[in-house]
Order: structure tokens, then sequence, then C-alpha cells
């Protein structure tokens, strides 16, 4: 057999220049700034949509936390289910609502888990052909059969309804609410009404639109789901639904099960954001305005939420237009395949409402040259 590495360097030489990844290092700054190398850039692809990354009132949550110990220690299951939980669990569900919610390690772990411990060999899930990865992942653990549907198109999802549903026992539609690499929103009131017609389950993951734009009626959602990592500025991640599913799930999901709990710093930060987030809605409008202003200035669709995507097609090109970018002083990440669809790599802007007009006007001036006329 041959040795591990000798394969491994074999499939990386395999894999084009320009699809490889590399990790750099960086720490992301108050005031909508990140430093990398040394240098202070304006960062514009993090997901810290309100701004509360470095907030006073969180940090100093999580310090005080950290008196009860800096890790759990247990799975939730066993000792690691610290007081910090009911509190943060009692607010998601208000927040939803639901009528219960349960936390994750992270969001990953919440949409993976949950799919691959409802639906099992003999059901059907739909998919939105643009779902994030871990709605994917979660339908090829869970065994049952996997259809997707054309991004948003409800007249696709329809049709595969009307010719698989009465093959299945159980059928899931899973979605996100806003979609990471687009920033569009899905039609929620239509797959309400679809999942009610065809006598479905539906499941969404809210994790890019948490008060920035909030879906009035999530408790018509069977499964409403979403991360405390990217607006909450904490980790971890959530699923709220009735009483039944979050028992269901404490005797199901593996990756509750078989995972350690959160450490409390990172449930207290939580907690915290939703408090903040309840009194001071301006600031998820204030993101949303960003983006509206940015994609208005160069002639881009208007944005649902705090993403607005350049699509540039070829990785090279958006590679080009990043590190250019770069060397302007601004932070946006090319995102390419497969991450998003081969041919559509782009430049992925997020705002926040910790930036100034000053730095977006900032960056619409130095992204001009990109757009095609
Ligand atoms: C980021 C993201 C997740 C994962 O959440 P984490 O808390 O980072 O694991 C899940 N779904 C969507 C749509 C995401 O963008």
């Amino acid at each position: 057999m041959p040795a591990l590495n000798d394969v491994l360097t074999a499939r990386l030489a395999a894999f084009s220049p320009d699809r490889r990844r590399v990790l750099m290092t960086s720490q992301p700054l108050a005031g909508g700034r990140a430093a990398v190398d040394g240098k202070v850039y304006q960062h514009f692809c993090g997901n810290d949509y309100l701004g509360l990354s470095h907030d006073i009132r969180l940090i100093e949550a999580a310090q005080n936390a950290c008196n009860s110990g800096s890790g759990a220690g247990a799975s939730r299951l066993v000792t690691g289910n610290h007081a910090g939980y009911e509190g943060l669990e009692v607010a998601l569900a208000k927040h939803s609502g639901h009528a219960t919610a349960l936390v994750f390690s992270s969001g990953y772990a919440a949409t993976v888990g949950t799919i691959a411990a409802l639906m099992g060999k003999g059901d059907l899930i739909l998919a939105d052909k643009l779902a994030h990865a871990c709605m994917i992942d979660g339908a090829m653990l869970s065994g049952a059969t996997l259809k997707r549907f054309a991004h948003n198109d409800m007249g696709h999802a329809e049709a595969l309804l009307q010719r698989y549903r009465r093959q299945y026992q159980s059928t899931l539609i899973i979605t996100e609410h806003i979609f990471s690499m687009d920033g569009d929103a899905a039609p929620l009131d239509a797959l309400v009404k679809l999942k009610n017609t065809y006598d479905t389950w539906l499941m969404v993951d809210d994790a890019h639109g948490i008060s920035v734009t909030d879906y009035p009626h999530k408790n018509s959602v069977d499964i409403w789901c979403g991360t405390l990592s990217k607006a909450l500025a904490s980790v971890g991640g959530y699923v709220c639904g009735s009483a039944a599913l979050r028992d269901y799930l404490i005797q199901h999901a593996r990756s509750l099960i078989f995972s350690t709990a959160l450490p409390p710093a990172a449930l207290a930060a939580a907690h915290t954001a939703l408090e903040v987030v309840k009194a001071e809605p301006w600031r998820g409008a204030q993101a949303l305005l960003h983006a509206q202003r940015f994609a208005q200035a160069l002639d881009l669709p208007q944005p649902h939420a705090a993403i607005v995507p350049l699509i540039l097609g070829e990785n090279a090109r958006a590679l080009e237009a990043s590190a250019a970018l770069k060397m302007q002083g601004y932070l946006v990440s090319a995102i390419r395949p497969p991450t998003v669809p081969k041919g559509a790599a782009r430049l992925r802007f997020t705002f926040s409402a910790a930036h100034s007009d000053d730095q977006v006007n900032g960056v619409i001036a130095a992204t001009k040259k990109w757009v095609k006329p």
C-alpha cells in the first residue's frame, strides 16, 4: 500500500491551483475591521452583521461566566448542562415564537443532527439546490431519499411533491431563510402553503437572517434553526419547535448526545446578544441599509439581507479581484466552487452595523472597476 503522505500529495497536486484553499491568520477588530499579517483592513466578509462581536456587554457576560469554568467538561446529557442553557433556550424559543429551543455546539451540529434524527430510509427530503452543506450532509447521513429543487422554484418543488410524495412515508422540505452566498430570501409563505397542501414538514435554516431580516411567521415552520455564531457573535446552534421535537432530539440527535456541551462563556455571550438585539433593532436595519446602498451604487440586485454577491464567473477572476481589493485595504473573500456552482465564483460582500458610511463609500469606490458595465 502506498504511504499516506504520497497518496495525499498526489491528490493535492490534482487540485487546480485556483481551487486550492489556504488558511490565513486573522484577527477581527472592532469597527468593522480586521488585522491580517500585522496590517489593518476594512472587513467586508465576516458574519458579524449586528456589530456585536466586540460589544462590551457580551464580553463582560462571557468573562463573568468564565468564573464557573472555562469548559463544560461533559456532554449535556451527563453533567455539561450548565444553568446558562435554560435562559438562553427560553429566549430563543420566545424569539422564534415556538414552544421550545434546543442548543447544540454549532449550527452545523444542530442541522446535521436534527435531520439525521428525524428522517430515515423510506422517507423523502426535498432540498433547495442552494441549501447549505450542513443540510445536505444531514440528509445524506439520515439515509432518506434526497431530491433537490431548483433554487427558490416553487413550481419545481410542487412537481416533485406531486410525483413522489405518495411513495414515501414522511417528507421534509429543507431550505435557508436568507441564502448564505446569494443574500436572497426563500419564499417562506409559499413553502408553508406547499407543506400544508402536500402534508410534509418544513425546516428552515436562519443562519443569516436573524434580526436583519426577520420572518414574522416563524412558528408556521415546523423546525426553525440557526446559529449563535454569526449575528449573535458567540458560538453554537439552535433548533426551535414543539416540546415533542425537543424531547425527541434529546433522545436521538447524535451530534447533541455524543459531543461536549458549550462553555458557559459562549452561552452567556449568546444570551446577552439576544437581549441586546431585542433592545436595539436599529442594528439589523443599519446592516441592511449599508448592503442596499452598496448594491444600488453598483447597479446590483437589491439584497434581502446584509449579503451582496458580485458574481465574476471564473475562479481566477474572483481571486484577482479579491487580491486587488486587499491591496486597497478591503478584505473581501473570493468564494469558489464547491461552495458555489461552477462558473459562479464571486466576491461575497457582507455588511455590519459596525461599519460607518465612510467605510461603505470606500468599498463602493474600490469595487466599481470589477462590475461589468
Ligand atoms: C454558517 C452556517 C451554518 C453553520 O453554523 P455554525 O454555527 O457556523 O456551525 C449553518 N447553516 C448556514 C446556512 C450557515 O451559513
